[in-house]
């Protein structure tokens, strides 16, 4: 069965194909949507909305803890706020199956920085996987669960804004029921005091030398031999947006399992080819580990370090021409600055706030950061 899905539509769904019993989250733009779906599979699916997301995150990690498969979802700044518990679960890893989605906003549409959450893969030694369409971020919710059981770890599930709301044709399956495993009272393994943490700290590593196994074997990572002249590494929706630019004239090495990252594939691939094109949006996260294994490559060197990295931007820097766009006249354009919701009880509070003059309001992440701007009577 096909059917038309976004990024966030298709992990809602690949989450309840994968047997997932419980859902968790806090919203933010891009990735409230999932649980907003994960919603509509009532009766196999419990999902709720976390009071932030740490407590998403420990209910979705408790949820594990009992047995279930379990899946929390945030946008990238949130997981700041879930580090804690994420660390610390990274130690005493799962009993179902747990994916944890990070939705990262390169180009800060809707978000307050630019932060690049590939690097909490590294920064809690959990796998990572990094999706590129609805298919995949269907798929790969699968691949995840099934990883996070069989090393022991939660997954981060790395998506970003072009993928999260981008829609794509999905073939979708049946879901499989996975039951809920049996507890079982194990204080060595759930109880990270120091005495029982230290080992847990030598397992991890241990589990990041198998995993570096798996990472040079899994299909997530392949490569796609076009010639020798150019090679292009790149993971999500930049290998979409590098495919666009060139077509069949560059060979690519395309990432899907991004933590750790596949040594042995990078250095075959590179070999194979003159020039290397590292395309990325944010951080030089793979770029690093290029030049690392010793290949000199263009990377930030040739492109932004901040933004997306959209056709017309790789276009741009590749080789100095736009893409064919229609002329517009953008005079004509209605600004729409953002703003509360009609109904918002911010609003309120705000009112009356603005009553008095002089006053500075030190306040939080979050929409209500947009009461900066003056009242206006067309809004
Ligand atoms: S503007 Fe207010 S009502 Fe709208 S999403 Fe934000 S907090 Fe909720």
């Amino acid at each position: 069965m096909k059917k038309l899905l976004t990024g966030d539509e298709a992990v809602a769904r690949g989450a309840w194909e994968a047997g997932v019993k419980y859902a968790s989250a806090y919203p933010g733009t891009p990735s409230t949507e999932i649980l907003e779906n994960l919603a509509l599979y009532k009766g196999d699916i419990i999902a709720e909305w976390g009071t932030n997301e740490k407590v998403a995150m420990e209910t979705a990690i408790g949820a594990s803890i009992a047995g279930a498969r379990s899946i929390c979802a945030q946008k990238h700044v949130g997981l700041n706020v879930a580090a804690d518990p994420l660390f610390t679960h990274a130690y005493t890893g799962v009993n179902g199956g747990m994916v944890v989605v990070t939705a990262d906003e390169p180009g800060q549409h809707s978000s307050q920085n630019e932060q690049d959450n590939r690097n909490y893969a590294k920064h809690a030694k959990v796998p990572m996987v990094e999706p590129a369409t609805s298919q995949e971020s269907k798929d790969m919710v699968k691949v995840a669960l099934e990883v996070s059981e069989a090393f022991d770890t939660p997954v981060l599930f790395r998506m970003t804004t072009r993928v999260c709301h981008s829609k794509g044709i999905v073939e979708c399956g049946e879901r499989i029921e996975v039951g809920i495993k049996p507890y079982v009272k194990n204080v060595r393994k759930n109880i990270p005091v120091p005495a029982n943490a230290i080992p847990m700290r030598v397992r991890v590593e241990e589990r990041t030398e198998k995993l570096k196994v798996y990472t040079e074997n899994t299909p997530l990572n392949f490569a796609e031999m076009n010639g020798e002249e150019i090679g292009i590494i790149a993971s999500g929706v930049c290998y979409s947006y590098a495919k666009e630019v060139f077509g069949e004239s560059a060979s690519y090495l395309k990432l899907g399992f991004t933590y750790p990252l596949p040594v042995g594939k990078i250095k075959d691939f590179c070999a194979k080819v003159k020039k290397i094109y590292v395309i990325e949006e944010n951080d030089p996260y793979i770029e690093d580990q290029v030049r690392m294994l010793g290949f000199d490559c263009f990377g930030k060197n040739l492109f932004p370090f901040n933004g997306e990295m959209t056709p017309d931007v790789i276009r741009r820097a590749v080789f100095g021409k736009a893409c064919e766009t229609i002329e517009t006249d953008g005079s004509k354009v209605v600004g729409r600055p953002p703003t509360l919701c009609a109904g918002c009880p911010h609003r309120g509070f705000f009112y009356e706030i603005g009553k008095r003059k002089n006053v500075a309001i030190a306040g939080d992440i979050g929409c209500y950061t947009l009461a900066f701007t003056e009242p206006r009577a067309d809004r």
